[in-house]
C-alpha cells in the first residue's frame, strides 16, 4: 500500500456525539500523567481536542485519529478504564469495515440528507 501523507489533505476536526474535536498536530505529543512516554495521540476530552503525532505516515495518521474516536466512544457511554490494546484493535476493525464497505458507509452517510 502506498503512503498517503503528501496527498492527503489534513483534517480539520471530527464530530462525534454532537462534540467537534479539533484536530491538532505536535512532532512530540505528551500525556501529562506519562512524560516519559512517546504518543502517536491524544484526545483532550477538557478543551476538545485531539493530538496526533505530525511524524506519522498517512495510514498511521488514520489509524491514529480512529483509536482517538475509539477513546472518546468509549468516554461516551461512561467508560473510562480500557486495555489500550481493545481500543487499538476496535480502530483496525472499524477501519477493516470501512474499507470493505464503502457502499454501506455510502448509505448510512446518506441518510437524512
Ligand atoms: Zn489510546
Amino acid at each position: 500500500m502506498t503512503d498517503t501523507k503528501s496527498r492527503m489533505k489534513k483534517i480539520p476536526s471530527i464530530k462525534l456525539g454532537g462534540i467537534r474535536y479539533k484536530l491538532k498536530y505536535s512532532k512530540n505529543p505528551i500525556n501529562p500523567e506519562e512524560p516519559d512516554k512517546s504518543l502517536d495521540g491524544l484526545i483532550n476530552f477538557s478543551d476538545s481536542t485531539i493530538i496526533i503525532n505530525s511524524r506519522l505516515s498517512g495510514q498511521c495518521e488514520l489509524q491514529t485519529i480512529l483509536h482517538e474516536l475509539v477513546h472518546a466512544f468509549f468516554v461516551s457511554i461512561g467508560i473510562r478504564d480500557f486495555d489500550e490494546s481493545l481500543i487499538d484493535g476496535l480502530a483496525y476493525q472499524l477501519i477493516g469495515a470501512i474499507r470493505d464497505n464503502p457502499e454501506l458507509f455510502r448509505k448510512i452517510i446518506k441518510l437524512g440528507k
